[in-house]
């Protein structure tokens, strides 16, 4: 990221902490050992890596044994699902929400395509998961898994998976989620919130990219997708990434102390800050899903006539890094899946912008943004008007 760049992108990845680094360096610089070994290189290799989980299970309310390191949540996600298709095959649907991340829709097509059916549970205009629907796809005996987003990476809206979790063990089904967006951001308890499964990456809670776990409760039956050596208590195979999973843990350990300061509290008082900003100097102007219980730093906005492909280029070009709404920015009209199921046209879709702040973005990156982004919003207006004269 260039300098003096301010950063509005943390749900596709945050950067490393200072920590975070310092605390990896060593096992990247000569302090080495496999954790398998015996000698007493691969013995504080072992100690270094337990330690994280321990830290990292601290983070949710689990037990260290509790959590598998993994080389990412695409990586936890499909482990889950593939397990499920395979452990369960007289149960063949799967269940999951209409607003998955990618992980999750493409690892849902593969199960479709091995003979399995997928319920797709809609979402209301804010987002928000229809619970009845959840409640009738659960056939006594036919479904194998739920798995749900649990913080919505475009839209910040959260899935009430207290009460997902309710209604599938009362209907004897397990349940998997996709926490990526909320481990870090929003205080988590998984003694409350008794989810089966949990996945969750490294590089969106400030620690090092390729690294992810897998929640496995002690309860649940789980095999590898990944065999070989038998590490990771033979839930995934293949020698540690040591200073990746050392990383992660000082992550967990310093997003605990940002919880544990009222960290959310401050971060959604930004993003409010930004979005009052936003709609009061652009008229028509509107956040999906301001009406649902959302992630703190996360914000999908549309400004109706303003083609966000172009302002992305331009906020790029103004030292601001955010991302699109919808695949607008890959030269298709479509709308995201997520914005379509919550009832967004493809025009008003390719009008949005995401904002996704981090603990790290602050009170002055969030006034200058706002100007910048206004700025820019009417330069193009401007741009469109003159092109619509012109033909
Ligand atoms: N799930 C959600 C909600 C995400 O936002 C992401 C990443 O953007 C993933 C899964 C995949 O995570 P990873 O990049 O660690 O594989």
């Amino acid at each position: 990221m260039a300098a003096g760049m301010i950063y509005l992108d943390a749900n596709a990845t945050t950067p490393l902490l200072p920590e975070v680094l310092e605390a990896m360096l060593p096992w990247m610089q000569g302090r080495f050992g496999n954790p398998s070994s015996a000698h007493s290189g691969g013995r504080r290799a072992r100690r270094a890596v337990e330690a994280a989980r321990a830290q990292v299970a601290g983070l949710m309310g689990a037990v260290p044994e509790e959590m598998v390191f993994t080389s990412g949540a695409t990586e936890s996600i499909n482990s889950v699902l593939l397990f499920a298709q395979q452990e369960w095959p007289d149960r063949p649907v799967l269940v999951i929400s209409a607003v998955e991340h990618a992980a999750t829709v493409e690892a849902a097509t593969r199960w479709q395509a091995r003979g399995g059916e997928v319920r797709r549970i809609p979402v209301d205009s804010q987002g928000r998961l229809d619970l009845e629907a959840l409640e009738r796809a659960l056939e006594p005996g036919r479904v194998a898994l739920v798995s749900m987003i649990w913080g919505n990476n475009e839209t910040g809206v959260i899935t009430p998976m207290e009460e997902v979790v309710r209604l599938c063990h009362a209907a004897g089904t397990l349940v998997h989620a996709d926490a990526v967006q909320m481990v870090g951001k929003v205080a988590l308890d998984l003694k409350a919130v008794p989810v089966d499964y949990l996945s969750l990456s490294g590089h969106k809670m400030h620690g090092p990219q390729g690294m992810g776990a897998l929640f496995v409760s002690h309860h649940a039956p789980f095999r590898p997708l990944l065999v070989g050596g038998g590490q990771e208590g033979g839930r995934r195979s293949g020698t540690e990434n040591v200073a990746g999973i050392v990383g992660m843990g000082v992550a967990a350990e310093l997003a605990s102390a940002w919880l544990a300061e009222n960290g959310p509290a401050a971060l959604a008082a930004k993003r409010d800050r930004l979005e009052k900003t936003l709609l009061q100097g652009w008229q028509g102007a509107g956040v999906h899903g301001a009406q649902a219980e959302r992630l703190p730093g996360t914000s999908s906005i549309c400004f109706p006539g303003i083609d966000a492909a172009a302002m992305l280029i331009r906020l790029d070009q103004r030292g601001i890094a955010c991302s699109g709404g919808s695949a607008c920015h890959t030269a298709s009209l479509h709308p995201s899946h997520v914005l379509e199921a919550m009832g967004c046209d493809a025009t008003s879709a390719a009008c949005t912008l995401r904002l996704s702040l981090s603990r790290l973005t602050t009170q002055e990156e969030i006034e200058k943004a706002a100007q910048e982004i206004l700025k820019s919003a009417r330069h193009i207006a401007e741009q469109q008007q003159n092109f619509q004269k012109i033909h």
